[in-house]
């Protein structure tokens, strides 16, 4: 940790992907925080993370991926099938991606990740579990935030890292239903399972490291065999079929569960599996409504000490798992413009903290550079989900031709984002030793 930059305080709001990749990048830049997570941080819900190699970068550059690499297998080879088990296109895109950004492409379970990412905080007094934040007052120096348990804390910045159902977001925009910003088109049923057929414990339900897809009229998935042991799945199923859950709940129940795996149990993972045979060898499983958008709404208050990131500002649905991707990136636009302000404010010949309006400043430079990355991530995985769904006429004409395009068109989409992911440009990019210069 390096020595604190100034009495600048950030109020993080939620311990997940975002809030917690930002409180390692601000305990590096020597910058105080303190983390308010409404339930527990890195909860054992047993689903799982895709992390491309430009996430594993920048969290190298904050020293937590050594923590949660092993024992992932690197996804190298991809595949679709189509519902009944039929070979639709082989790829070795992972291995490509992984390859070219010098680091594998896994899937991980989640609870790893949040962990791996929980631990690399070296003081971890300033991670407040099971608080959450219930309003804010901002003001020409300064933010107050009221929690759930009565305290009141002050800061210099409140960031909401608190996802789709993000209450700063509303806070900021409180005369807008800001959950509008959001359509909500497909459903989705995860589920990790153990890879094996549940009578049969030496009978693989699929071949160790595979990554398929399925593309199905009605019905899109995604399953990976990527650390020993397990497979975690997705099942996507357009909403038409099952409208959102019960009034004031955010996941359905076990009974819908039971009724969509009754509807497409017989729809192939790959050649020899089905959603049937995971569902059967489960050991969790939720449901939940995918949201998809970009809020179009400022991100940042306009006196510029409450900003957004992550889910609470861009929401994808988990077809290409670009969702938590995106918001590591989102953090690091953020910090690249933070760090420099306090830097310069703090080595001014008087030492100040910086303006409202140099902050406001910050958050529109950090808004601009993340904006169309968030809209890339939101439209690949909108095009991916409706392909695989074949919920639209061209997903008909795609699916015939599919298995003709090249490996580079198809690997297009990874690379691209990998390939333009921002890194910390205040910290050592951590291949730089080597002399060699990434993207
Ligand atoms: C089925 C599925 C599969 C996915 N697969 C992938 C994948 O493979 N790869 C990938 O990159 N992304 C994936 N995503 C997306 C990814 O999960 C999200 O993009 C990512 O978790 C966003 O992180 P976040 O920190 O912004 O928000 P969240 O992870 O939603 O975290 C928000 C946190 O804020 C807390 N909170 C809420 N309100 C408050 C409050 N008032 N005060 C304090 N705390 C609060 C919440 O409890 C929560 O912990 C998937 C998403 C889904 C639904």
């Amino acid at each position: 940790m390096s020595e604190p930059l100034s009495d600048f305080k950030v109020i993080i709001a939620g311990g997940s992907v975002a809030g917690l990749t930002l409180a390692n990048a601000l305990e590096k830049a020597g910058v105080d925080y303190v983390l308010l997570e409404k339930r527990d941080i890195a909860p054992e819900l047993g689903f799982a993370l895709l992390i491309l190699p430009c996430t594993t970068v920048v969290h190298d550059q904050l020293g937590v991926s050594k923590n949660y690499l092993p024992p992932a297998i690197p996804f190298n080879i991809r595949e679709h099938f189509d519902g009944r088990g039929g070979l639709v296109s082989r790829t070795n895109e992972g291995h490509l991606i992984g390859e070219k950004g010098k680091r594998p492409l896994i899937m991980i379970e989640r609870s790893r990740y949040l962990r791996a990412l929980r631990d690399g905080i070296t003081d971890q007094s300033k991670l407040r579990s099971r608080e959450g934040i219930v309003g804010y007052e901002e003001g020409p120096h300064g933010v107050t935030v009221t929690t759930d348990k009565g305290n009141r804390i002050q800061g210099s910045l409140l960031v909401g890292a608190d996802g789709i159902h993000s209450a700063i977001r509303g806070m900021m925009h409180p005369t807008v239903d800001t959950t509008k910003q959001f359509e909500t088109t497909f459903r989705v049923l995860i589920g990790t399972s153990f890879n094996h057929h549940v009578d049969n414990k030496e009978k693989l339900l699929m071949a160790e490291g595979s990554t398929n897809h399925t593309i199905h009229p009605g019905v899109g998935g995604l399953a990976c065999a990527s650390i020993p042991g397990k497979i975690f799945w997705a099942m996507y199923v357009p909403l038409e079929k099952k409208p959102l859950p019960e009034s004031g709940k955010r996941t359905y129940s076990d009974s819908d569960i039971e009724e969509a795996i009754s509807e497409c149990a017989d729809v192939h993972c790959c050649a020899e599996s089905t959603f049937g045979d995971l569902y059967r060898s489960r050991t969790a499983t939720i449901m939940v409504p995918l949201e998809e958008g970009v809020v179009d709404l400022p991100w940042s208050s306009p006196g510029g000490r409450v900003a957004l990131v992550g889910d609470a500002v861009h929401k994808t649905t988990a077809t290409l798992g670009l969702g938590g991707n995106a918001a590591v990136d989102g953090v690091c636009y953020l910090m690249n413009e933070l760090v420099p302000l306090l830097r310069r404010t703090s080595k001014a010949v008087q030492p100040r903290q910086p303006t409202s309006e140099e902050l406001a400043k910050v958050m529109k430079a950090y808004e601009r550079q993340q904006r169309p990355r968030a809209a890339y991530a939101m439209n690949a995985s909108y095009y991916a989900t409706r392909f695989e769904t074949m919920h639209s006429w061209w997903a008909w004409v795609v699916r015939w031709v599919y298995g003709l395009l090249p490996v580079g068109f198809k690997v297009r989409v990874f690379s691209d984002f990998n390939g333009s992911a921002p890194v910390f440009d205040w910290l050592p990019h951590p291949d730089a030793v080597e002399g060699k210069k990434e993207q």
